[in-house]
């Protein structure tokens, strides 16, 4: 078995924090362990998993998309059918479940799309607890309906308008926020990164991804060959991946973002060589960084993908073989999207479609009775402002300009 609380995943990980910071993550640390060990805990994460989630999510047989290719079963876990349409809201559920038992009333979130900011606020909405979410300027002008859905949820959105006003400069306004508030509040981290024990924390949240996949699979009497999933921090691939992690079938495989192409250095590809070792936001991993050590521009067609940093652990996997890296770029995502639309009535968020589009490549390599499994970890309506205007700009645009004109 995978250990609960491990720390350092190789040389990544750990807790490179102020020291104003260790007391409430020794807090974090004692409260996870011990939540864990308590079936009271566990009935109180069924429940909200059974009720608000509608878990479990199904597991699909790509048929048509199969047949078409000639070659592997494609089955896709539905992870997008989740409420609030991704894997998000499983970590947001733990975090916030785990808030309260320790006493918590307030809980601070970063998001960069949105798609955290909205599974988190559903959350504090269903459980009573206040919620602010901290986004970058530039983020909450791009992704304005999920600041409208946060909103509502009755969550407050704090503009960041320091450094480039991303992801990034949110993640540092909630630490600060965090270092003055610690007390009463609690800091819900959106992926498997960031200091220990976030990374071990998220990664058993969502584990029950993988672990209904793993049962799923087992009903239909099919041993999987390989999982794929897409990432950005990780969350979604390490919780997919987290019952195989310690043998050595099926083949896990990771997809980071190949963007507009390597070349072009408009992508998000950390691992095969492009990131370097660095510490950020108190915790070791390989980053993206510029010639003199700056965190580098990220650039994906999918806002989940589009972030310099990788989580500790899956870091450690790459580098030990046991998970293999692909990327897929923004056209192939887009492709990946359009044919399952097509074939099986299904639509992957574009971070997803990067798992799609490698699985694709990937089936008429391997033979019929073989099966892979693709993670589509969330669906892709939130998407609709920049799929709409890149599979039918025409129809778009005229649509938009009526809309305002109706205003
Ligand atoms: C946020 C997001 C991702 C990327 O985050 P991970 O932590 O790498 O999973 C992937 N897919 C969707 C749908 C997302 O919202």
């Amino acid at each position: 078995m995978q250990s609960r609380y491990n720390d350092y995943f190789g040389e990544f990980g750990g807790r490179y924090v102020a020291e104003v910071l260790r007391g409430p993550l020794d807090e974090l640390q004692h409260e996870f362990c011990a939540a864990f060990d308590d079936p009271e805990f566990h009935a109180d994460l069924e429940r909200v998993r059974d009720q608000f989630i509608g878990r479990p999510t199904p597991l699909l047989h790509a048929v048509n998309t199969s047949t078409e290719l000639g070659g592997a079963q494609i089955y896709v876990k539905l992870e997008g059918l989740a409420n609030t349409g991704a894997h998000k809201i499983n970590n947001a559920v733990g975090q916030a479940l785990l808030a309260k038992r320790m006493g918590k009333r307030r809980v601070i979130a970063e998001t960069g799309a949105g798609q955290h900011g909205v599974a988190t606020a559903a959350v504090c909405a269903t459980l009573g607890l206040e919620c602010t979410v901290y986004m970058g300027e530039v983020d909450r002008r791009r992704q304005r309906p999920n600041v409208f859905w946060m909103e509502l949820y009755g969550a407050q959105v704090v503009p960041v308008r320091s450094g480039a006003q991303t992801l990034k400069d949110a993640v540092n306004e909630a630490l600060r926020d965090w270092a003055a508030s610690f007390a009463d509040t609690h800091y819900l981290i959106g992926s498997a990164l960031g200091p220990s024990p976030f990374p071990d924390m998220v990664r058993e949240f969502q584990a029950v991804v993988g672990r209904e996949t793993q049962q799923q699979l087992a009903e239909h009497g099919l041993t999987p060959a390989a999982l794929i999933a897409c990432v950005g921090g990780g969350s979604n691939a390490i919780g997919f991946f987290e019952p195989y992690l310690e043998s050595e079938t099926p083949r896990l495989i990771g997809v980071e973002a190949g963007g507009r192409g390597i070349e072009t250095g408009a992508h998000a590809a950390r691992m095969l060589g492009l990131g370097r070792t660095g510490i950020l936001q108190g915790y070791k991993s390989k980053f993206l960084l510029s010639e003199d050590g700056q965190v580098a521009a990220t650039h994906s067609v999918s806002a989940g993908l589009d972030y310099p940093g990788i989580g500790p652990q899956l870091a450690h996997l790459g580098e030990s073989g046991r998970v293999e890296f692909r990327r897929a770029a923004d056209a192939q995502a887009l492709e990946a999207l359009r044919a399952f639309a097509r074939n099986e009535g299904v639509i992957f968020a574009l971070e997803s479609a990067h798992a799609a589009a490698a699985a694709m490549e990937l089936a008429p390599q391997l033979p019929s009775e073989s099966v892979i499994v693709v993670n589509m970890s969330g669906r892709g309506d939130k998407d609709l402002f920049i799929t709409a205007r890149e599979l039918a700009p025409e129809a778009w645009k005229t649509f938009l300009s009526e809309e305002e004109a109706s205003l």
